[in-house]
C-alpha cells in the first residue's frame, strides 16, 4: 500500500489524535523511495499564509483573521516540541510552551480557556488535544517513525501498542536492509 500524501488521508483517528497527527506532519521529512514513488522531504507550513489556510481547513479559524511571522514562529516552536516528544528514542527533553492560559470551572468541569488574538487561541486547541490525550491514555500510540528518512509521526492502532514503524513493510524493511548492508560492508576487508 502507498504511504499517504497527505496526512489528511489518514482517517478513522479519534478526534483529538486526528489533529496532533495532521499538525505534527506538516513537517514531512520523507524522503524515500515506495513503490516506485518517490516522496519529496517539504513543509506545508511554510509560509503565514499556509498557517492561515492549514487552520481554516481544521476548522480552527474563521475566515479573514490575519496570520502573521510571530504566529508561524509559534506554530514551528509548537510543532517541533510536539514532534520531539513524539520520538521513540526517549531523548526528548522537557519543552515549556508559552500560552496565554486561564481556566474556567463549572459544573461540567474544568476547560482550559485561551486569552490570546484568534491565531494563539486556534493554535492552543493543538495544546488542549496534547492535553485530553493524555489524559484519556492514548499519547503513547502517537510516535514518531524511528527512519531517519520518514519521521513520519504515526498512530499505533495495535493492540499491545508496541509498533515501532509508521509501516513495517515499507521503513522496518528499508531499515533492516541497510543494516544488513552496513554490517556486510563492515565485514568485507
Ligand atoms: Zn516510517
Amino acid at each position: 500500500m502507498l504511504p499517504p500524501a497527505r496526512p489528511e488521508e489518514v482517517t478513522d483517528l479519534p478526534e483529538d489524535i486526528a489533529l496532533l497527527h495532521h499538525f505534527a506532519n506538516t513537517e514531512d521529512l520523507r524522503g524515500f523511495v515506495a513503490h516506485g514513488q518517490r516522496l519529496t522531504a517539504h513543509d506545508v507550513l511554510a509560509t503565514p499564509a499556509d498557517l492561515e489556510r492549514w487552520l481554516r481547513e481544521h476548522d480552527l479559524l474563521g475566515p479573514g483573521e490575519p496570520v502573521g511571522d510571530a504566529h508561524l514562529a509559534r506554530a514551528h516552536a509548537l510543532r517541533a516540541a510536539l514532534r520531539d516528544a513524539l520520538r521513540q528514542d526517549g531523548e526528548a527533553g522537557e519543552v515549556l510552551l508559552d500560552f496565554p492560559w486561564q481556566v474556567k470551572l463549572t459544573a461540567l468541569g474544568a476547560q482550559p480557556v485561551v486569552c490570546g488574538d484568534p491565531v494563539t487561541t486556534a493554535l492552543a486547541r493543538i495544546v488542549v488535544a496534547a492535553l485530553t490525550v493524555t489524559a484519556n491514555g492514548t499519547w503513547h500510540r502517537l510516535k514518531m517513525c524511528p527512519a531517519s528518512d520518514c519521521q513520519w509521526v504515526f498512530y499505533d492502532r495495535s493492540r499491545p501498542g508496541r509498533a515501532r514503524w509508521c509501516s513495517p513493510l515499507l521503513c522496518g524493511n528499508r531499515m533492516k536492509t541497510q543494516a544488513y548492508r552496513r554490517r556486510g560492508a563492515t565485514q568485507t576487508p
